[in-house]
């Protein structure tokens, strides 16, 4: 689904989108010298890597292999880094369509207690970064978190990406709050539904998104935005 969504993206915008699909047994070393070959190629301005991979691949290893200045994900420990000293390039994909949902929905950050439920390098800890660069006051919880609900009541703005269906019920939102639903659990082959219960949560939030249809395609678009700013990265680059 998340990859038939990019490459459709490109295809509206007008990126050229090229798909290796490798079979499970691929090792390594021939993952690694695909994204060597891609790095040194100046047709691609972008290059991830649909994660997760199989056990036998350190993925780690390959996130390190990718060219920091093509990272469109923003995985690599170089981007991660930037995104902690609030100079960067490029944002990870889902904490930046949040961020723009945010702007775009007239809400301001300054002073407001964000919470975010989750922690994961892709979602929860850039979430926090760019919530406190636009000051906010942050609080990260995860699954050693006591007292939850007691966290959750407080925040002005709660992002919740926990990965679990309908996970945050409304009594666990202050009233008023902005509730953004990052989480997409499939509960069935055509049901989707995120971390929050949007029935018990809609009435108490002052603003909700909803699964789908929320942050997903935000996600897609902040790709979009990031393979754009890559290409002019690397044309400037190649100029040089
Ligand atoms: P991870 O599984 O990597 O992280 C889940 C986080 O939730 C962890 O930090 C975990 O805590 C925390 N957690 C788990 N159980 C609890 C609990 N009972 N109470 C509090 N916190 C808990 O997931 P991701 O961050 O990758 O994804 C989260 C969700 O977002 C998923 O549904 C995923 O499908 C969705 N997603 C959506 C995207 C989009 O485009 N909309 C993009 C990426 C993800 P701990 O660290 O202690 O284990």
């Amino acid at each position: 689904m998340y990859v038939n969504n990019k490459k459709k993206a490109c295809e509206y915008i007008g990126i050229e989108s090229f798909e290796y699909l490798m079979d499970a047994g691929t090792s390594q070393e021939e993952l690694l010298s695909l994204i060597d070959r891609l790095n040194k190629d100046s047709a691609v301005s972008g290059i991830l890597c649909q994660l997760p991979l199989p056990d036998h691949i350190d993925e780690q290893a390959v996130i390190n292999a990718i060219d920091p200045k093509k990272d469109v994900d923003a995985f690599h420990p170089v981007n991660v880094g930037k995104i902690m000293t609030g100079n960067y390039d490029f944002v990870p994909c889902t904490p930046a369509g949040v961020m723009e949902l945010i702007k775009e929905s007239g809400i301001d950050i300054e002073a407001k207690e964000c919470v975010v439920v989750g922690r994961s390098n892709i979602v929860g800890k850039p979430m926090a970064m760019l919530l406190l660069h636009k000051n906010g006051t942050v609080t990260v919880c995860h699954s050693k978190t006591a007292d939850l609900a007691e966290k959750t009541r407080k925040a002005d703005i709660l992002v919740a990406a926990v990965g679990i269906p309908n996970f945050i019920k409304g009594d666990m939102i202050k009233p008023g709050a902005v509730v953004i639903d990052v989480g997409i659990n499939r509960i069935a082959p055509k049901k989707l539904v995120g971390d929050v219960e949007f029935e018990s949560a809609e009435p108490a939030a002052g603003a909700i998104t909803p699964v789908p249809g929320g942050v997903g395609p935000m996600t897609i678009a902040m790709l979009m935005k990031n393979t754009l700013k890559a290409a002019v990265i690397n044309h400037d680059r190649e100029a040089e």
